[in-house]
């Protein structure tokens, strides 16, 4: 049943746009990835999976979840490393000014069959050093929907891209110096604020 599984059906997404901005006014939150605020009338995108990564429960299930939406200058028209096995799909509307959103147009879908068997976990161990529980335990809001977008982002906001670090299987493919030294630059990237600016460096390497 689940292979055969295709896109979320229009109400399902329709209702996850019109959830995460308010569909009667321009008055909407904000960005998933930049944390601006969502104007009325931009373009936005809206990422849906049928995965869940905080309950602890990685494979798909007979759900949807709009995830994340992102405002016009974070805007996803392609999904960048797609899991096999989970259904994921971008969407790109009109932010409301005063009526719900009923069109919408699809930026990019991957299926189940598709993707690379990449584990959330293990990325995550190896670039923060931090378990994927512990994320979810520390990091995200009780209750709230983690999905696999979260942890491509994560890494992105820290210019990493996903894909550089795992082999054809989805297997991570690093070094030990390479995992320090990534794990080093997320946590300076995700915790800049508490930091003194950087001195400059005295050596070149
Ligand atoms: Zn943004």
């Amino acid at each position: 049943m689940s292979h055969e599984k295709l896109l979320p059906p229009h109400r399902t997404v329709r209702s996850g746009f019109n959830r995460w901005l308010d569909p009667e006014s321009d008055n909407h939150g904000s960005c998933g990835y930049c944390s601006n605020r969502i104007q009325g009338g931009s373009n936005v995108t809206m990422y849906v999976s049928d995965v869940d990564l905080s309950n602890g429960d990685t494979s798909p299930s007979e759900k949807w979840w709009a995830h994340q939406i992102y405002c016009e200058d974070c805007k996803r028209v392609q999904l960048l490393c797609p899991r096999e096995g989970v259904t994921e799909a971008l969407y790109g509307a009109i932010a409301p000014v005063s009526e719900p959103i009923v069109e919408y147009g699809i930026c990019d879908h991957s299926l189940a069959p598709d993707g690379v068997g990449w584990d959330p976990d293990a990325v995550l161990e190896a670039t923060t050093g931090v378990s994927l529980h512990d994320y979810i335990n520390d990091f995200v809001e009780d209750g709230a929907p983690v999905g696999h977008i979260e942890i491509v982002d994560l890494l992105r906001s820290s210019e990493i891209d996903i894909r550089k670090l795992i082999d054809e299987d989805g297997t991570v493919q690093l070094s030990t110096e390479e995992r320090n030294a990534l794990q080093d630059h997320v946590h300076r990237a995700n915790f800049r604020d508490q930091h003194q600016p950087e001195p400059t460096p005295e050596s070149q390497n």
